[in-house]
């Protein structure tokens, strides 16, 4: 394992600037579990350092060893940049050392707040710092630019040491509702980390719209069955298009109460987000289990978004299931079994599909419950648009950011981008080899 901090250390200490280095831990060929690593003689930082997508299919050797590596990156850093709230990029940060400095968005740093329900709370480990504008780390100055995402806040970084630069997209995407963002990114910048997620995957990614459509499309044609929509609680613009399309189809959105504290923070930037306060047929529903844990770690989680009226009557959800459609997840199953046992219920994932194809012991006993009463319940065809830009948009962000250099990153098929890039050099990489610039 490598690690430019020793790198660093060994070199004569005459801060030359121009030796910024900058190795990928893991990611240079494979989607997910990004950490990288960008130094000079005098300063360490660290973007990102994700659990891989694959890690609880591992061994458990293999799981320790992602856990040593991570810790290995992580020690010493001076700062850890997080680019937004998916596993794949923070999974680690429990690895950092207590104390560690994480620099991430306003709305991350409230998302890894009120996550801490669901195990570990990163914020009380570690030092969560807002981004607000630019910050000073020893050489670097640092900037983060908001960028269209699945989760709630995502942003990319724009590392600028002396006269060199690197743009990290973080995860990326234009065709969702802030596609547009794109272009607030710096141009021509020294290195851009693009990442390449739907590379090899052909598609052009639907919209948003389209999502919204297709629902609608679902809900009319199963007028009598309450909707089960898995689709994640960060995932706003997901949900904007979910509500949109209950209200076009006279149904109730009903979410729970983590989701429904997600809506409340976002609604604070963008008033035009549905909360159960602001929007008449957005209900919340209380599963017993995940509302004693958020009363448990802080009531406000709950009676903050809760509003009388806006509970959901689940005697009225059984007598007219076909008015209401539930956002929904696996680890819910309990709150079905309990309620929709005798009601008709479809369920859509507006998740990656590979998800529902985990070996969860969640999703095999959703998968069974379905399985029961055929009768009363069917899974429907997905619904979903990545949450990573396909390659028209890849080339359009490439085209206005104007790098000198692209890295690609949170790809599987790294070596197509020079293919895809022919007008910009690329740099081949593989993880753990270190560059200089
Ligand atoms: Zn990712
Ligand atoms: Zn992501």
């Amino acid at each position: 394992m490598k690690n430019l901090f020793n790198f660093a250390n060994d070199m004569q200490m005459n801060h030359d600037y121009k030796k910024l280095q900058f190795i990928i831990h893991r990611g240079s060929h494979q989607i997910g579990g990004n950490c990288v690593e960008v130094a000079t003689p005098n300063v360490k930082i660290v973007i990102d350092c994700g659990l891989p997508l694959d890690y609880d299919n591992q061994d458990l050797d293999i799981q320790e060893k992602i856990h040593e590596d991570a810790k290995g990156w992580l020690d010493h850093c001076d700062a850890v940049f997080l680019s937004h709230y998916h596993g794949d990029h923070y999974g680690l940060l429990s690895d950092a050392p207590k104390g560690t400095r994480v620099y991430t968005s306003k709305e991350t740093a409230e998302l890894m707040k009120v996550s801490g329900i669901f195990g570990e709370d990163l914020t009380e480990h570690l030092d969560i710092q807002v981004m607000n504008g630019t910050v000073a780390v020893k050489d670097f100055r640092v900037t983060a630019y908001p960028v269209d995402h699945s989760a709630y806040g995502a942003c990319a970084f724009h590392f600028e040491v002396a006269d060199k630069s690197i743009l990290y997209s973080g995860d990326i995407r234009l065709h969702g509702k802030k596609g547009i963002l794109y272009k607030n990114l710096p141009q021509n910048v020294d290195y851009l980390f693009l990442e390449g997620t739907n590379i090899g995957r052909g598609a052009k990614q639907r919209t948003e719209t389209d999502m919204e459509n297709e629902f609608i499309k679902q809900f009319d044609e199963t007028p009598d069955s309450v909707h089960l929509v898995w689709c994640s609680s960060q995932n706003i613009d997901r949900i904007v298009a979910l509500y949109r399309a209950c209200k076009r189809t006279g149904r109730a959105l009903c979410v729970d109460p983590y989701a429904a504290y997600v809506l409340e923070l976002a609604h604070k930037a963008h008033t035009t987000i549905p909360t159960a306060k602001t929007h008449t047929n957005l209900l919340i529903f209380y599963p017993h289990r995940l509302t004693t844990k958020m009363i448990e770690k802080d009531p406000e989680l709950i009676f903050g978004p809760y509003v009388k009226k806006r509970k959901l009557d689940v005697k009225l959800l059984q007598s007219h299931p076909g008015k209401y459609v539930m956002l929904f997840r696996p680890s819910l199953l309990y709150y079905a079994k309990t309620y929709l046992n005798e009601v008709k219920v479809c369920l859509t994932n507006s998740i990656w599909a590979q998800y529902w194809e985990q070996d969860k012991l969640d999703i095999n006993r959703m998968k069974e419950w379905l399985e029961e009463k055929p009768e009363l319940r069917k899974k429907l065809p997905d619904i979903h648009t990545s949450g990573h830009a396909d390659v028209p948009s890849l080339q359009t962000i490439v085209k206005h950011v104007k790098p000198k250099h692209i890295v690609p990153i949170h790809s599987e098929h790294s070596d197509s981008f020079s293919s895809l890039f022919p007008d910009t050099s690329v740099m081949e990489v593989v993880d753990e080899v270190q560059h200089t610039i």
